[in-house]
């Protein structure tokens, strides 16, 4: 009995003894500082409100311009504890790409996520099909729906951190904040008063590859004894992308669980949450412009669609088609042309492969972009590869030329390598692409609305024009004509073309006398 007693004091002894690492003291002031583990842990459900603005940087009228305001939002939602379920309701009003209003739910559980409503103008057929719309998340969408709630729940992160020190590893500080890395994120915490400051994740983007992509709180307030921050600025490489503003905020409200139920039918069917190789900036920022296509592969809709193919639209010329994003392949005597490099690598790897199939021997040799927006240029270090010249508009090449020399470890879907050899072409009006028998590819610069130094393509011998984003041929026309449309005419007068048809950057193709004889109305 002595014996025994004299044992458990020592236990208790080593265990008060035991020196907490410079991490778990971070950890365990920011719980201190932000109300107690006790009133942390009590926290059943969440219900709040608040306001949101979106900028894409991507879609900037200038290569390296100022980032496109993308959307104003209101949102009002429910957190519950028990099912580690979330609703957020929304009333996103865009900007960008034109003036509309999207009113929709997220539906956010640990193994299956559904949106009531639309979202997007890239709805997928699931989304086409249900009446009214609704449509299970996909898994990527999923896992980065769940890590960006993990980001937001400050209370909640912290309390997971201290339950389990050790995932909780050393990191370098950020400026003057000492930090943690856990799960995914690397936390800073304010010197000054513990809290948490900011909490970041390291991502890819299909443009600037490596990137960092932060949370940073602020306006911290009290509820019941609990400190919140009311305040959100998402910061991507330390560019403000998103602010968020909290504005009404219940600590353990009853909650109508109905309204975190999805339908065990979209449940049984539901993607589970990605575990590998997330997109996670595609995933976040497509959304901030209502385009995102949720689908489990970025370049297509899984469920209403066969896959990418290569059509051929006249001798040597091919649309890849089947995607969301379209490129055109042109075959020379011994290379091939590409005009636009879409979405992500993974696209031109698929890309690189097909055209190796079809046409042996024939390396990419030219890469034009006809304009520098991530959707139709994030896949251009893939195109690349075979030491292809990136042939831009006016205005672009500095622009490519730092983002091809940032890091790209990240990539998933291409090993990092450099790019200082492929030479950057940029085109002030027009420029010629020929081959040993004749062949002609041309691209004029457009004066456009959509993004300066907006190329259009020419392939003399197949009489087409291509185009992308202020033509989508295929679809009717619309009933007016728009600055956009009438740009196309125009270039194709000043550089006194007799297109037969176009193809686009979206859609497929279409005669073009359809267009004159719209614009000429
Ligand atoms: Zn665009």
């Amino acid at each position: 009995m002595k014996q025994a007693l004299v044992a458990l004091c020592s236990a208790v002894l080593v265990a008060s003894c035991a020196t907490p690492s410079r991490e778990q003291n971070l950890v365990n002031r920011a719980v201190d500082a932000m109300g107690g583990a006790e009133r942390l842990a009590g926290v059943k459900s969440v219900a709040f409100k608040g306001t949101a603005k979106y900028w894409e940087p991507e879609q900037s009228d200038v290569p390296g311009g100022e980032a496109r305001f993308a959307n104003q939002s209101e949102f009002s939602g429910i957190i519950d504890g028990a099912t580690r379920a979330t609703r957020i309701d929304w009333v996103r009003n865009f900007a960008y790409p034109a003036p509309r209003t999207f009113n929709f739910s997220e539906i956010t559980t640990p193994d299956a996520g559904y949106v009531v409503g639309i979202d997007s103008n890239g709805r997928n057929a699931q989304s086409l099909k249900a009446n009214p719309p609704a449509h299970s998340m996909s898994g990527v969408r999923l896992a980065t729906s769940q890590r960006e709630l993990r980001r937001g729940g400050s209370g909640a992160l912290m309390l997971a951190m201290q339950r389990s020190p050790d995932k909780v590893q050393p990191a370098a500080d950020i400026g003057n904040q000492p930090a943690v890395a856990f799960d995914g994120f690397i936390v800073a915490f304010d010197p000054a008063t513990g809290l948490p400051a900011r909490v970041r994740s390291l991502d890819y983007d299909n443009i600037w590859g490596d990137v960092n992509y932060d949370v940073v709180y602020s306006d911290w307030r009290e509820f019941g004894g609990l400190k919140v921050p009311m305040g959100r600025k998402y910061e991507l490489n330390g560019k403000m992308v998103t602010e968020v503003a909290f504005t009404e905020l219940q600590f353990n409200a009853p909650i109508d669980a109905s309204r975190l139920q999805i339908p065990s039918e979209v449940r049984a069917d539901a993607a589970k949450p990605a575990v590998r190789n997330v997109p996670y900036q595609w995933v976040i920022r497509r959304q901030f412009i209502g385009t995102y296509l949720d689908s489990d592969n970025v370049s297509y809709d899984t469920r209403g669609s066969q896959g990418l193919r290569l059509q051929e639209l006249a001798p040597g010329v091919h649309q890849i088609q089947g995607g969301s994003h379209n490129s055109l392949v042109v075959e020379m005597s011994d290379h091939l042309i590409v005009l636009d490099a879409p979405i992500t690598d993974a696209q031109s790897m698929w890309l690189v492969g097909a055209t190796r199939a079809q046409f042996p021997g024939k390396p990419i040799r030219w890469v034009v972009l006809t304009h520098h927006h991530m959707d139709h240029a994030g896949g251009v270090r893939g195109l690349l590869a075979e030491g292809g010249t990136l042939v831009v508009g006016q205005g672009a090449g500095a622009h490519f030329r730092r983002a091809l020399e940032a890091p790209m470890t990240r990539n998933p879907d291409l090993a990092a390598r450099s790019f200082h050899m492929n030479p950057i072409m940029e085109v002030p009006e027009s420029h010629v692409m020929s081959d040993s028998a004749g062949r002609q590819v041309i691209v004029y610069v457009m004066d456009n609305p959509h993004a300066k130094g907006m190329l259009m393509g020419w392939v003399p011998h197949a009489r087409l024009g291509y185009v992308t984003d202020i033509w989508t041929p295929g679809p009717p026309l619309p009933a007016k004509p728009n600055p956009g449309l009438a740009s196309v005419v125009n270039t194709v007068k000043r550089a006194g073309l007799q297109p037969e048809r176009f193809a686009g950057g979206h859609g497929s193709t279409a005669d073009y006398q359809s267009l004159v004889r719209l614009v000429g109305q």
